[in-house]
Formats: C-alpha cells, sequence, structure tokens
C-alpha cells in the first residue's frame, strides 16, 4: 500500500512483520492488523499576525477500532507526514494492548515548526485543525494528547473547540489538560517517570546499584526531562543531556535542579554552566549504565548501533531504533532493551486514567495515579520478560506480541463485518 509510503512506517511495518511470523499469523489477517482503519488529511488555514493566510497539512489516523476508542498523541513537527503518523498510530494500537487498556491506536500531526509561530498562531492553528477533525475525534470516538511540539496548551484550546461545538464541556475528548480543566494529577511526569520506573527495574534485574550508576538522555522536553529528574532521584548521575539545539555532558554528572532552572529562563539545556558541549550523535555512544533517546525516530541505526556503550536502552521516544540496529543489538547481546511500547507506555496509562476520571466527574490523588501506573507497568515488564526468557525472543518482540496477540484475538472474535 502506498498510502503510508514513508520509512517510519516500513519500520513499523516490518516489526510487525517479524511478530507476526512468531505468532504464526495466517496471511489472510496480517493486512487487517497492519494497516490502519481510516485516516483523515486536512488543509488547515491560518491567518498569520502579518495579514497573510497560510495553508498548513494535517493528519489523523485511526490503527484500529477493535477494543474501543482510539487514542494517541498529536505532533506539530515540520517532518510530519502521513506515513509517519500511521506508524505512530500503529505503535499506539500495541502499546495499548500490552498494557491491557481498552483502546486502539491513533496518531495525529501537523507539519509546522511550532517555534515558527507566534501563541496566537498557534492557537489559530490547533483550533482550526480541531475543526477540520471535529467529526472524527470525541470521548467515545478518537481522544487525542500532546506529543512532540503540543503541551498542555495545546490540548485546552483543542478542548475548548470541541466543547463550543457541543455546546458544554467535555474535558474527556482530550487528555494531559491542564489539571484546572479535568486534566489528571500526574500525566504531564507520566511518560518520564514510567521510564525512570521501568530502567530502575532492569538496573535491578542486571545487578546494577542505581546509586552511582549513570545515564545520557538525548531530548530534553516534556518526557526526557521528566525521565532525567526521575533517574537522578534514583541517585543515577545524568552525564548528558541534549534537545534540537545541541547537548551539554559534564563527566561528574549534571545538577539537574539547577539544570531545570536554566531551562526555564534559557528553553534549551545548550550553554548551561558546568558543562562542555557534546554533539546528538556523540552523546548516543558515551560509555554510560542507561542510554535513554527521548527526542525522535531512527536514532539508532546500522551506523551506530555496534558503537552503543550503555547496558540498558531505554526508549523513551517512539521507534528510536531502526530494525537494522535491532539486529545488531540482538546479535551483541549486552545491550539489555526496554522496547518503546513498554518504555515510553506510562503516558497513555495515565491518560487513560485521566479519560476515566473526566467520565465519572471523580478525581483521584497523584499518589493513587503513580501507583495504579507502576501497578501497570510491572505486570507488563514481568510479562515481557518472562515472555523474552521463555521463547528467546527478543525484549522488541516479546512485548510487541503479546500487544499484537491481543488485537488478533480480538479481532477473531469480533469476525469480519459482513
Ligand atoms: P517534546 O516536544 O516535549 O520534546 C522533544 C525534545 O526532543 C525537545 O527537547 C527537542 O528539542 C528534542 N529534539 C528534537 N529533535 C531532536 C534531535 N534530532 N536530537 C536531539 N533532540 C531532539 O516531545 P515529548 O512529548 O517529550 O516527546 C518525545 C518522544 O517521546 C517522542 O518520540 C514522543 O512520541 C514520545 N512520547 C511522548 C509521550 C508524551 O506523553 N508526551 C508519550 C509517549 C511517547
Amino acid at each position: 500500500m502506498d498510502l503510508y509510503d514513508h520509512p517510519t512506517f516500513a519500520m513499523a511495518a516490518r516489526q510487525f512483520d517479524l511478530v507476526a511470523d512468531h505468532l504464526g499469523i495466517p496471511d489472510n489477517d496480517r493486512d487487517r492488523l497492519k494497516y490502519p482503519k481510516r485516516a483523515l488529511a486536512v488543509s488547515i488555514p491560518v491567518r498569520l499576525d502579518n495579514g497573510n493566510t497560510k495553508v498548513f497539512q494535517g493528519y489523523r489516523v485511526q490503527h484500529h477500532l477493535s477494543l474501543g476508542p482510539t487514542k494517541g498523541g498529536i505532533r506539530y513537527h515540520p517532518d510530519v507526514t502521513l506515513g509517519e503518523v500511521a506508524a505512530l498510530s500503529m505503535w499506539m494500537s500495541w502499546k495499548c494492548a500490552l498494557t491491557g487498556l481498552p483502546y486502539g491506536g491513533a496518531k495525529g500531526g501537523v507539519t509546522v515548526d511550532p517555534r515558527k509561530l507566534s501563541v496566537a498562531e498557534l492557537e489559530r492553528l490547533t483550533r482550526r485543525f480541531t475543526q477540520e477533525i471535529i467529526s472524527f475525534i470525541g470521548p467515545q470516538i478518537d481522544i487525542p494528547a500532546p506529543d512532540v511540539g503540543t503541551n498542555e496548551q495545546t490540548m485546552a484550546w483543542m478542548m475548548d473547540t470541541y466543547s463550543v461545538h457541543t455546546g458544554f464541556s467535555v474535558p474527556g475528548v482530550v487528555t494531559g489538560k491542564p489539571v484546572h480543566l479535568g486534566g489528571s494529577l500526574g500525566r504531564r511526569e507520566a511518560t518520564g517517570r514510567g521510564v525512570a520506573y521501568l530502567a530502575g527495574r532492569a538496573m535491578d534485574m542486571l545487578g546494577i546499584a542505581s546509586t552511582g550508576a549513570t545515564a545520557v538522555v538525548q531530548g530534553f522536553g516534556n518526557v526526557g526531562s521528566v525521565a532525567a529528574y526521575s533517574l537522578a532521584q534514583q541517585g543515577v548521575k545524568i552525564l548528558a543531556v541534549s534537545d534540537v539545539g545541541g547537548g551539554i555532558y559534564n563527566s561528574k554528572g549534571i545538577d539537574t535542579r539547577a539544570l531545570d532552572k536554566w531551562v526555564t529562563a534559557n528553553g534549551t539545556p545548550v550553554g548551561f554552566p558546568d558543562s562542555e558541549p557534546i554533539s546528538n550523535s556523540d552523546m548516543l555512544c558515551l560509555a554510560c549504565d542507561i542510554l535513554v533517546p527521548a527526542a525522535l525516530e531512527r536514532q539508532i541505526t546500522e551506523a551506530n548501533a555496534g558503537n552503543l556503550r550503555c547496558r540498558i536502552l531505554a526508549e523513551a521516544a517512539n521507534g528510536p531504533t531502526t530494525p537494522l540496529a535491532d539486529e545488531i543489538l540482538d546479535r551483541r547481546g549486552d545491550i539489555f532493551v526496554i522496547p518503546d511500547v513498554m518504555c515510553n507506555a506510562g503516558g497513555v496509562v495515565v491518560s487513560y486514567f485521566e479519560w476515566v476520571q473526566d467520565l465519572q466527574s471523580f478525581f483521584w490523588s497523584e499518589q493513587e495515579v503513580v501507583d495504579k501506573l507502576f501497578r501497570i507497568l510491572e505486570g507488563a515488564f514481568v510479562q515481557v520478560t518472562q515472555q523474552a526468557k521463555r521463547g528467546k525472543l527478543s525484549m522488541r518482540i516479546a512485548a510487541l506480541s503479546v500487544g499484537v496477540k491481543r488485537v488478533w484475538e480480538a479481532k477473531k472474535s469480533r469476525g469480519l463485518f459482513p
């Protein structure tokens, strides 16, 4: 199918094919599981502050509808394409199924560099995008959330636009909202916290003491920054962090509290005192216990997989490792991979909690949220590590197998219509 042609979609499809071979899924069932159920492409005309009008392209892809509404983030990035969004929606399906959530996967995006728009332009873009996809989303249909380049404010604008359309407040249409609008305590931190929790479990398993262990974090946005702070709280020394503008390194460890203040004031870790610059590519190959890619897809490839010097690869980003890199990591056998569909699942798990709280108008304490989150991640970790050991599988194939199998079983039970 050419519609979704993109290297990231090819990568997700390749992973699916490997899992389908492992599970023995018949050819007849494969395309039905692999390709998105439906996709919407929209043009978004936006009046710019200078009076000109610019048209942006936006997408929303719903991967499967067999287990409930669909769920997934909205990305604002200049490289967004339909194929990339489709790949991300497929991974969301396996992630939701792996963690037992009653959702299919979805993803959306707009091809835009949000850093080049004013706040007022971003608001107009978000409201018009929401309007264009309004019949495609809803608390029982498809529930967006933040992803790269979007945040709580973006979700507040989406929720408001949808609510104006219906004539009453509908907080359950998006998750990752501000807490005072029906957001969940602990949602903003959930993905990074989950990454640190699972990295901690991997350290336990490998006999690495967290105090004095070292970590490198690529991408210092929502997920990467919280992962770095949460790891630091466990006693882990953060050697290097980066964003799109470059990286910083300190062999003695970066003071994450001071870095937090610096980033709040300057918008980037670059230039942080008491550190030296390092490139994004060099930092991936630093010797460390935990490497956390928390930026974009396809960062660990056949070109650098042989040079990684970490013991644990905690995939906070979606799709950071290509299938060719996976082959190299499998051959090496010395790096414990926490695959993306499990590693960053904390975000969608707490999004699910937010949706449940919104539907019931009954809100939980942060401690309840964190306890329930860790219980679900623990269950996934135990199941996937056992499956990997029993079947002599890579952690990626084991994690994807659990997710794909659940969706496959749901589709088999529901049957083919008509
Ligand atoms: P974000 O926009 O808050 O942060 C992204 C960070 O990556 C920024 O610091 C940006 O400067 C940096 N970056 C971009 N390109 C880079 C490059 N080439 N090299 C180094 N850094 C680069 O986004 P986020 O929400 O933190 O998402 C990060 C990753 O986590 C994405 O893959 C996303 O799909 C995934 N994820 C996010 C969530 C969530 O809850 N936000 C949940 C699950 C997975």
